[in-house]
């Protein structure tokens, strides 16, 4: 085996990365960026490179062990839509680089992260090596609108799979999980009449008004996940019955989006119930991510988790950190990924990429060109020693 020239190969993987930016892939509209992404595979010597029915695309390189599970390499081919063009300092589906950070939609989440998995996996074929195990790149479809590509992806899974890496933004440290989602509606029942005679009324406006003070004093509240983190919710929309501006409310309701790691459908509703008081109130479709079937509404909801004593946590750890030669933290993610489609498949994810998280659907969205020369050594290392 030669050596591997890093140089040449960032070089390439941000000239990728800029091509990518430059193919927009709203949700349902991926099929471009699939193209451009299976050609580079192809061109980069893959072993296989193949679509699948929903879309997404798959790159296999083969590894020198057939008797060990492979790594899958996860990273999205959608993103989130750039907004009002000329709030962007430089063109969002340019790809332009300015002092060492290439900018663009997507640069972030996820199509830099997207080019060092494809990149590290090249370097490998590159320099004549082969990977210990079996290394399966795959960009799947529709995850910024609920991850339809990773579900079936996962669902039709046919090989054995040791370790996911997410590339969701971690920073170059390891993310173990992220909390769940679970949102639901409270609505406040009242009595509508003419708003000139408000005494008449029994106006839910108000019972929503105490009801969100409340709500906010009791954050910070629940018990804390060691390594996920705290329990938090956002109120978010707000609706009532009536279009007319000259007539009390019917009703009036409010979604609430509670992330956690900890608490369950039921405690929280529970919880939701004791805020609201005596108001006629009730709650409605209450819904989570990752789903819990009717019987297991007791149970703690989280997206996915990988306890930081998980002996392939410990394991990519130790090598990451020989690789760059400094700390590798264990860190979470705060928002969903789609790693929470997988765990009812009892697949051992990590997420480790280039990215910062406060990058993510952001204007100017933007990725540093020193981080995912990092990661690339960091990646290539995993293929090689995992
Ligand atoms: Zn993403």
């Amino acid at each position: 085996m030669s050596t591997i020239d890093f140089e040449e190969l960032l070089d390439d993987c941000v000239a990728f990365t800029q091509r990518l930016i430059q193919t927009p892939s709203m949700p349902f509209a991926e099929a471009e960026i699939a193209a451009v992404v299976a050609a580079e595979c192809r061109k980069l010597g893959f072993d296989e490179v193949w679509l699948d029915e929903i879309g997404n695309v798959n790159g296999r390189v083969r590894g020198t062990d057939p008797s060990l599970g492979a790594i899958v390499l996860n990273t999205h081919l959608d993103h989130v839509d750039p907004g009002e063009p000329t709030l962007w300092r430089v063109p969002p589906y340019s790809g332009q680089i300015v002092d060492g950070r290439l900018i663009g939609r997507g640069a972030c989440d996820i199509k830099g992260p997207l080019a060092v998995q494809v990149y590290s996996m090249a370097a490998l074929r590159r320099a004549g090596a082969r990977p210990r195990r079996d290394v399966v790149f795959t960009g799947v479809v529709q995850e910024e609108i609920g991850g339809a590509g990773a579900e079936h992806w996962v669902k039709n899974l046919d090989y054995a799979v040791d370790l996911v890496v997410l590339g969701e933004p971690s920073d170059n440290q390891i993310a173990l999980g992220h909390r769940g989602v679970i949102q639901m509606w409270l609505t406040f029942h009242g009595r509508s009449v003419h708003a000139s005679v408000p005494d008449k009324a029994q106006n839910p406006n108000y019972a929503l008004a105490g009801f969100l003070q409340r709500l906010q004093t009791a954050q910070g509240t629940w018990p804390s996940h060691p390594v996920l983190g705290p329990t938090t919710v956002a109120p978010t929309i707000i609706e009532v019955d009536t279009k007319s501006s000259n007539v009390t409310p019917a009703w009036t309701r409010v979604l609430l989006d509670f992330r956690t790691a900890v608490e369950s459908i039921n405690s929280l509703q529970t919880f939701v119930h004791q805020l609201a008081g005596d108001w006629p109130h009730d709650i409605s479709d209450a819904w989570c991510a990752p789903p819990t079937p009717y019987p297991d509404s007791d149970a703690p909801i989280f997206g996915f988790y990988t306890p930081p004593d998980d002996e392939k946590a410990v394991r990519a750890q130790a090598i990451l950190q020989a690789a760059v030669a400094h700390e590798v933290p264990f860190t979470r993610y705060q928002f969903a990924t789609d790693g929470r489609h997988f765990v009812p498949y009892n697949l051992t994810m990590i997420g480790y990429a280039a990215s910062e998280e406060n990058q993510a659907h952001v204007v100017d969205e933007s990725i540093s060109i020193a981080k995912m020369a990092e990661s690339l050594r960091g990646h290539v290392a995993l293929l090689q020693a995992f």
